[in-house]
């Protein structure tokens, strides 16, 4: 169903002078362009941020960013640091993948589909032969 990305509104932490998670935090900028963060997801029930590429698929499963954040007055920069991680980065890559479903399954999948076409187009022409 992709990212979960409510728009808001927002439960304000009053134990954090009442700061409270954003939907501009989807977006980074990137030379005068809005680029969406793909993998910042927000639980309203939770309250929490967390990112999804790590929450399905990093091996390092006690991260911060798997069991979700809530430090708002930092989070642009944990935001910043965890975008550069290399756990983050390999699960991005992960997930890219999966969502093409472009598996090991697939491709054997498609390695036997085209052996039984073969033998099909072998048989067709015995047969016409
Ligand atoms: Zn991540």
């Amino acid at each position: 169903m992709g990212s979960l990305q409510p728009s808001g509104p927002f439960r304000k932490d009053m134990h954090q002078n009442n700061r409270c998670f954003s939907k501009s935090y989807y977006f980074s900028t990137s030379k005068y362009v809005l680029v969406n963060r793909f993998w910042l997801c927000y639980s309203k029930i939770l309250d929490i941020a967390y990112c999804q590429p790590c929450w399905l698929f990093t091996s390092q499963r006690n991260n911060v960013w798997c069991m979700g954040i809530r430090d708002w007055r930092h989070l642009s920069e944990r935001i910043e640091q965890h975008s550069f991680s290399s756990g983050h980065v390999e699960a991005c890559a992960v997930y890219e993948r999966w969502k093409k479903s472009d598996t090991i399954d697939k491709e054997h999948e498609n390695e036997i589909r085209k052996e039984a076409s073969f033998w099909k187009m072998v048989l067709q022409r015995l047969f016409d032969i």
